[in-house]
């Protein structure tokens, strides 16, 4: 689960100013938006994507992280998990974070959300998403792994209310506190009733902000958590840790954090499925003769035989030494992969001895270069 760049899910240049990323995202936001698309699975996906791209880019902190580090910088930045959020979550994000710039797209479902308890429903807090590094000594084990994050926390300083001590909001004129207005709807045959652009659909305005978090109820909070991340795990595989995303509304619960797993690279060992692959670099006399050699696996090193005569290129197998499966806990095995390594320098005692060997090969050349070398004789001399 490879993730695109932003700028180029957006469709904008690396030096795009705020405008132009709002303006991008405003166009593709509007093309994808699910009601427009009504059942489309791809549509949804390029929405979601789109709404991660602008997030990241429209926040002065994370785009910087992200210019420097792509992906990697954003790790622990709060950046929210649209891949798994609904769509009506979503534009509520938007809605917060951009007033009524995105009325017009999220509003239908804002006044709705409203109606279901006049803005005072309880409503679960979003999810977020953070990335936990583990190494291939991690996934045979499981681990415990601390990881550090920032997340939205309810503002000490006001109760979460974002009003300033000793005021209270006050009624919001436009809406007279339904926090709905109707408009006059085509030429004014009908009327049309959308959430109040002044209140975004609070029915009251706060004229005295809390100084600590403007008026929003929240601020962002590092946290820092132990994650059990089982054995087997995969590379971009989630783990859910359920309640530790960002705070509910009106006392609704937390959403959740995923883990998104990535997995460092190992000096000798790459992954294959439940099996570890390792290549070892030998000499011809070794594999011509046989030998035995240590065997790097993921705690310390294992004797191998090399049985005499192994091609290069061969597959030998170390039952058990690989990783287990997430579900049925079974171990792969380690797969050694044997590659001939061509000496640059011989001493003049080699050399000797090799010519030697080369002399006796000319009597007896292996059938299968024979045959070989013969074709070749054979192309070229009829060409002529
Ligand atoms: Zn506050
Ligand atoms: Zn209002």
């Amino acid at each position: 689960m490879a993730k695109r760049d932003y700028y180029e899910v957006l469709g904008v240049d690396k030096k795009a100013s705020a405008d132009d990323i709002k303006r991008a995202y405003r166009r593709l936001a509007i093309k994808y938006h699910p009601d427009k698309n009504p059942g489309d699975k791809e549509a949804e996906a390029k929405f979601k994507e789109c709404a991660e791209a602008y997030e990241v880019l429209s926040d002065a902190d994370k785009r910087k992280r992200y210019d420097q580090f792509g992906h990697e910088g954003l790790r622990g930045a709060g950046v929210h998990d649209y891949a798994h959020m609904n769509v009506n979550d979503i534009g509520d994000i938007f809605g917060d974070m951009f007033g009524d710039i995105f009325g017009d797209i999220f509003g239908g479902r804002r006044s709705s959300r409203s109606a279901r308890g006049g803005g005072r429903g309880a409503a679960r807090g979003y999810d977020l998403e953070t990335a936990v590094e583990l190494t291939l000594e991690d996934v045979a084990k499981g681990a415990d792994k601390t990881i550090e994050f920032t997340r939205q926390d309810t503002c000490q300083d006001c109760s979460g209310s974002g009003v300033a001590k000793g005021k209270s909001p006050v009624r919001c004129n436009t809406c007279g506190g339904s926090g709905q207005v109707q408009r006059a709807g085509l030429g004014g045959f009908f009327q049309m009733v959308s959430t109040c652009p002044q209140c975004q659909g609070a029915g009251q305005i706060i004229t005295d902000p809390c100084r600590k978090c403007r008026g929003k109820g929240s601020v962002p909070k590092k946290r820092t958590l132990t994650v059990k991340i089982p054995a087997g795990v995969h590379e971009g595989q989630g783990v859910r840790v359920s309640g530790e995303g960002e705070p509910g509304r009106h006392g609704g619960p937390r959403g959740d954090l995923y883990c998104y797993v990535r997995i460092k690279a190992h000096p000798f060992l790459m992954r294959d499925g439940a099996n570890l692959v390792v290549t070892v670099p030998l000499s011809f006399t070794q594999l011509a003769l046989g030998a035995t050699i240590d065997v790097p696996t993921l705690d310390g090193t294992r004797q191998l035989r090399i049985p005499q005569g192994t091609q290069h290129g061969s597959v030998l197998r170390i039952r058990g030494q690989g990783l287990p499966d997430l579900r049925s806990g079974h171990k792969g095995d380690l797969l050694v992969q044997v590659a001939v390594e061509i000496p640059k320098r011989l001493s003049s005692q080699q050399q000797n001895l090799l010519q030697e060997y080369a002399k006796t090969e000319e009597l007896e050349v292996g059938s299968e270069s024979k045959s070989f070398f013969e074709r070749i004789k054979q192309h070229f001399g009829n060409s002529k």
